[in-house]
């Protein structure tokens, strides 16, 4: 299917982890910012620096850097059979600059507690070797909270602090520390939660709780796009 979508949420929501599932039952691409600032952080060149201490801070990439390696990134040739973007747009002068280069046919909201993204942002653990994907989730959240029952298992690896996929260590990003989450949510708080409104009454906005494990929430995303007859 040849569908373009964003998934919007905030740290910690899993967009990651939908996303790359959600890539294989549409066979479209992901786009994730975040990798691709990642990848930058380990260059030593004086921007990789730049980026690497933007990033450990929690803070967000200047818009202008931003918009020059995604058009970048967009203007590659797998894009045109589809796409998500996980972490962009997240400003709304980004939202504004995308809506000039491709047209988005839906919105993935994932709404979360802060209790519960910190939590899990605290838990997550990622394979050191930057060309595997692994992701790992060692906290498991089943509990009823505010009358909500969640039910959020964790994603072990079979062997402690090694990849299933690869078998390099594991190793916790150092923007999931403690004292950079708070950051981080408030950060999209301010910056990037404004997108929710620039966005719901003008695309269609499908709004998912983040109550459930993954394989939940991505048969509630692929049956809620179904509905939308894209
Ligand atoms: P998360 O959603 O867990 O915060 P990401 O991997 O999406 O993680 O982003 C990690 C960091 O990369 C952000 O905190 C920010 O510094 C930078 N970043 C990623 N995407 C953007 C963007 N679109 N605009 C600005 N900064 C970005
Ligand atoms: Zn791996």
């Amino acid at each position: 299917m040849e569908v373009q979508l964003i998934i919007l949420g905030p740290p910690g929501s899993g967009k990651g982890t939908y996303s790359m599932r959600l890539i294989n039952d549409l066979k479209i691409v992901k786009i994730s910012t975040g990798d691709i600032f990642r990848d930058m952080a380990t260059r030593s060149d004086e921007l990789g620096k730049q980026v690497a201490g933007m990033m450990k801070r929690g803070e967000l990439i200047p818009d202008e850097i931003v918009l020059k390696i995604f058009d970048e990134r967009m203007s590659q040739p797998d894009t045109k059979n589809g796409f998500i973007l996980d972490g962009f747009p997240r400003t709304v002068p980004q939202a504004k600059e995308l809506e000039k280069i491709v047209k988005i046919d839906a919105i993935i909201h994932i709404i979360a507690k802060n209790e519960i993204l910190i939590e899990k942002i605290s838990a997550r653990r990622i394979c050191s070797n930057a060309s595997c994907d692994g992701n790992y989730n060692i906290a498991d959240i089943s509990r009823n909270i505010d009358g909500t029952e969640y039910i959020l298992p964790p994603l072990m690896p079979k062997k402690e602090g090694m990849c299933d996929k690869c078998g390099n260590t594991l190793y916790q990003r150092s923007d999931d520390k403690p004292d950079v989450i708070a950051s981080r949510l408030e950060v999209y708080e301010k910056q990037t939660k404004p997108l929710v409104d620039h966005y719901r009454d003008k695309i269609p906005f499908i709004d998912i709780h983040m109550n459930r494990p993954p394989e939940q929430i991505v048969e509630k995303i692929l049956s809620e796009i179904k509905k939308l007859g894209i």
